[in-house]
């Protein structure tokens, strides 16, 4: 629902209608957990054996001796044995409806040739029946060998009748196979859009079926819409996903549409996952007239502000850099297309700000990054001081005096630890060895006075946030080639990893006072995991089990 009417229509109704709705309602049964290790987050008292539960309310914390005599009368004891327990994750950043769409397609994340990537979609074909779309995939052309870019040719024998549009896995590029060019109306004169290209064949001229960025919605705009009850199947089976990783909360990158699935699950319950939503900035005059202060919602679905993109992502070659690509000197990468007109993301950002709006802008290479800091500090210099948690998407690659002004405009880095460990394979190919060295600067950003907020990006990576401890703490590259950590200056404590996939998650929400933390008035959102992640070896990190999940209150995940 992107027209103006649509949005105000749905912000209403969520109003009017989860006021009082918990996922807990109706079957609320009191806990006590005993013989655990229980990191806090509360500087005052960072360790406990024993944590106690009434009305999905945490009302104590402490021995497990204290917590049996003041447990409420019927609660059920949970013996953890010496499990760890944590406040239950906050994912700072994922494409959460569509991560459940993801987890039903075609899988193309594992592929790792040529051949193996086209029997994949031949399969799905096969599966699928004529007519029907082949979508999603995140392919990662980075594990061929030799690494190459796929090609429509490669699937079109096998997909005659089935259009073809898989993405790569950082969502910045597509393969379209022919038909899905044809229904799109894509040709070799096809003009292309501000922000994308359409990747052309050097002999021929002709479209390889690769396009990047805004050029992909030529494509996406011929996908056939999926159905509410599709879009309500999806988001539960990433509720699902996301109770099975310890995930309570969930920041959502996301379209305004997604919003009415999410409102329509708190509705009738089955909302197990917090939502936290960020629409696109071009919905900012909506917002605006409506007053709408960030975050509106309650606990369990917020709508937190705005969403935007200054560039493209490394992997595609269309993060904007202020020198050329080490493997592609003819190119810098990519502006995003709500870069353009120029100066409408300035105009918008000062919009929004007046109007008291959160904004989340994506900028991966150190020029993107250095802009956006720059329009941020204008609307600061404009409006005045105020308490903004104003956060940078990703935050990649930065020049040293940029990781400064972070600290100094009290950034938000929502930031992917897994995309660390994953793009380190290669990311000294694309950008050198200087410009390595400030690249995924966790540490050095945190030194820096920003507050680190952990999240997957989701499908991008795994929805893991042991996965992203794992990465945080180690920095071990996937390829196996730096056990060290790859820049591992930049690797950050086991604390501090947990921190900011938790109480940070939290102050990001502006919700500090209610999660992120197990303090007695916090809400009972905890995560119990099968072993104690800061006394084990770090490469043993990625070991670790999810054992309980726990949303207010109530187990929403394991066994007791
Ligand atoms: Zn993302």
């Amino acid at each position: 629902m992107k027209n103006v009417y649509g949005v105000l229509t749905l912000t209403l109704a969520f109003g009017l209608a989860t006021g009082c709705q918990t996922a807990a309602e109706g079957n609320m049964v009191d806990l006590v957990l005993v013989n655990g290790k229980v990191w806090t987050g509360d500087a005052a008292r960072p360790w406990a054996e024993a944590v106690s539960i009434r009305d999905g309310k945490i009302v104590g914390v402490g021995t497990a001796a204290e917590l049996r005599k003041l447990s409420p009368s019927g609660a059920k004891l949970v013996e953890l044995g010496g499990a760890l327990v944590l406040p239950g994750f906050i994912d700072s950043h994922t494409h959460f409806l569509a991560g459940g769409f993801a987890l039903k397609s075609i899988q193309l994340r594992e592929a790792k040739s040529r051949e193996d990537f086209v029997a994949r979609i031949a399969a799905k074909a096969r599966e699928l029946g004529p007519g029907r779309w082949i979508l999603n995939g995140d392919w990662d052309h980075q594990q061929f060998r030799p690494v190459e870019l796929p090609r429509r040719d490669w699937v079109d024998a096998a997909t005659p009748d089935n259009p073809v549009c898989v993405n790569r896995l950082d969502g910045h590029m597509i393969l379209a196979n022919s038909l899905a060019l044809k229904l799109a109306g894509v040709t070799r004169d096809t003009p292309v859009p501000p922000g994308g290209e359409i990747e052309k064949d050097p002999g021929t001229g002709e479209p390889t079926g690769i396009l990047k960025d805004t050029a992909m919605d030529l494509v996406y705009a011929m996908i056939p819409e999926p159905s509410f009850d599709e879009k309500l199947e999806a988001a539960e089976a990433s509720i699902r996903h996301a109770a099975e990783n310890g995930v309570t909360s969930v920041h959502e990158m996301a379209d305004a549409s997604s919003f009415e699935v999410f409102e329509e699950l708190a509705r009738l319950g089955r909302l197990t996952t917090r939502v936290h939503v960020y629409i696109p900035i071009t919905e900012v005059a909506t917002l605006a007239r409506l007053k709408l202060k960030s975050p509106f919602g309650n606990s369990y679905l917020k709508l937190a502000g705005l969403k935007a993109f200054v560039d493209g992502s490394l992997g595609s070659a269309t993060a904007y850099f202020f020198e050329p690509y080490a493997d592609e000197p003819g190119t810098s990468g990519l502006l995003h297309g709500q870069m353009f007109p120029e100066g409408i993301m300035e105009k918008r950002i000062l919009e929004a700000d007046r109007a008291g709006l959160q904004l989340a802008i994506h900028a991966i290479g150190d020029r993107a990054v250095s802009l956006l800091l720059d329009m941020y500090e204008k609307a600061v210099a404009a409006n005045g001081p105020r308490d903004r948690r104003w956060r940078v998407e990703h935050a990649q690659h930065l020049r040293p005096p940029d990781i400064a002004r972070f600290g100094r405009l009290g950034l938000v880095a929502a930031v992917q630890p897994y995309h660390a460990i994953d793009d380190g394979r290669w990311a000294e190919g694309k950008i050198g060895a200087e410009r390595v060295k400030t690249t995924y600067p966790f540490e050095s950003l945190r030194r820096a006075g920003a507050v680190l907020a952990f999240g997957s990006d989701w499908t991008v990576a795994p929805l893991s946030p042991i996965l992203g401890i794992y990465a945080a703490v180690t920095r071990r590259t996937l390829d196996g080639k730096n056990p060290g950590g790859w820049v591992p200056g930049e690797r950050v404590s086991v604390e501090e990893a947990v921190r900011a996939y938790t109480a940070n998650g939290a102050w990001v929400e502006f919700a500090e006072s209610v999660k992120g933390t197990i303090q007695a008035g916090k809400a009972a959102d905890l995560v119990v995991l099968d072993r104690d992640i800061f006394a084990i070896p770090p490469e043993d990190i990625v070991k670790t089990r999810v054992r309980l999940t726990i949303l207010d209150g109530r187990i929403i995940y394991g066994k007791d």
